[in-house]
């Protein structure tokens, strides 16, 4: 499905905003991290909520040691 307004973060509340892995609280606003990598052919994507929540995702990357 596309959404033309998908890429427009200026209206993300925290409704809409996507969920911190590590939480599940709202991640947006300045605290807000996120990482993304390549996976064949997808590009995934993880969003936090805080760099402290960034820090306690056990990371999934294909690359990562555990
Ligand atoms: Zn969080």
């Amino acid at each position: 499905m596309v959404d033309p307004t998908s890429d427009l973060e200026e209206d993300v509340d925290e409704e809409t905003a996507p969920r911190c892995v590590t939480c599940g609280g709202p991640a947006l606003g300045v605290g807000r991290r996120t990482v993304t990598w390549v996976d064949g052919d997808d590009a995934v994507h993880r969003e936090f909520c805080s760099a402290d929540c960034r820090d306690e995702w056990e990371d999934e990357r294909p690359w990562a040691d555990g």
